[in-house]
């Protein structure tokens, strides 16, 4: 298990599309779309990973941060 506290979505901007598909399976509804900004409420991500296999181009990761 990752601990929520140490880790983290991250968006690759130059892969984004914009398209909104994380946004449609994020189940806390932590992602947010204003034109071409793509925001993730880390606090409010719960790293269920849905996110990621959504996303047609592979934008998406989580990211630990170094102990
Ligand atoms: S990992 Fe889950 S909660 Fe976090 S942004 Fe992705 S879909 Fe939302
Ligand atoms: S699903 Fe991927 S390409 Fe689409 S808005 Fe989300 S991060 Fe960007």
């Amino acid at each position: 298990m990752i601990d929520v506290a140490e880790a983290y979505v991250s968006v690759d901007y130059d892969h984004c599309s914009y398209c909104g598909a994380c946004v449609a399976v994020c189940p806390p509804d932590c992602i947010t779309l204003h034109d071409a900004t793509l925001m993730i409420d880390t606090a409010a991500c719960t790293l269920c990973r849905r996110c990621l296999p959504a996303c047609p181009t592979g934008a998406l990761s989580i990211v630990e941060a170094d102990a």
